[in-house]
């Protein structure tokens, strides 16, 4: 059994490249990520308005009505709300943002925490978020915080995102990206910080397939395997 705790900010090439890995070392991929997409998609289509004073009344909606599951198709992890599978959903420009202002609220934290703990405890996983090494799973077995400058991150999302067909603008993107930043490490609960004990790998000048051989073998060398 190993855990991999992959953490950074938003579009750093976090869960393309945990992925990868997971699948070169043959082990699962758990993208955190998508679990707060999904709540804050449950949100948008229930119509509460994502804000704090409204925390009660999304942790009610989630706890009561809320069946979240995560499964694997061919090692690709599909997430499952009420039976239907929103994997596509998710990942909508606008579900982002959303996802960004829910993950603030710490009921919602407090929600997906026994979850993504309890998937690690059963299985061999890299584990992508903003607070696996330091909050989900402490001890895991190695930690990597995968960063990259902001312009770069704003233009891999602006490819990501237009070769799906959003209409959107670089310029928009990146005021996205910085202003997702900012919720990210500065909110109370579980901000998103490098963990003391997590090896940073900074993917501003590589290119994918340089980024995976190379956290590849990081992790096949720190857990012997
Ligand atoms: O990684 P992704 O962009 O899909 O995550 C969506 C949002 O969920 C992020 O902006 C972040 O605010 C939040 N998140 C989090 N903790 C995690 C994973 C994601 O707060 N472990």
């Amino acid at each position: 059994m190993i855990n991999i705790a992959i953490d950074g900010p938003v579009g750093a090439g976090k869960s393309s490249v945990a992925r990868e890995c997971a699948k070169r070392l043959g082990i699962i991929y758990v993208d955190t990520g998508a679990m707060y997409r999904a709540c804050a998609l449950f949100c948008l289509r229930n119509n509460v308005e994502i804000k704090p004073e409204n925390e009660a009344a999304i942790s009610e909606l989630l706890n009561s009505r809320l069946n979240l599951e995560i499964t694997l198709v061919d090692g690709v992890q599909h997430v499952i709300v009420n039976g239907e599978d929103v994997s596509d959903a998710i990942r909508e420009h606008g579900v982002g943002m959303a996802a960004s202002a829910v993950s603030a609220l710490p009921e919602v934290r407090r929600f997906l925490l026994d979850k993504q703990r309890s998937i690690a405890a059963a299985n061999s996983v890299i584990m992508d978020g903003r607070d696996i090494g330091t909050v989900i799973l402490p001890n895991a077995d190695i930690k990597i915080f995968i960063t990259a400058r902001p312009e770069v991150r704003a233009k891999r999302r602006y490819d990501e995102l237009v070769a799906k067909g959003n209409n959107v603008t670089l310029g928009e993107i990146l005021v996205d990206v910085n202003r997702r930043d900012y919720n990210d490490t500065h909110r109370k609960e579980s901000p998103l910080v490098q963990a003391e004990d997590a090896i940073l790998v900074d993917t501003s000048d590589l290119d994918f397939e340089q980024t995976v051989s190379g956290v590849t073998e990081l992790i096949q060398q720190l857990g012997k395997m």
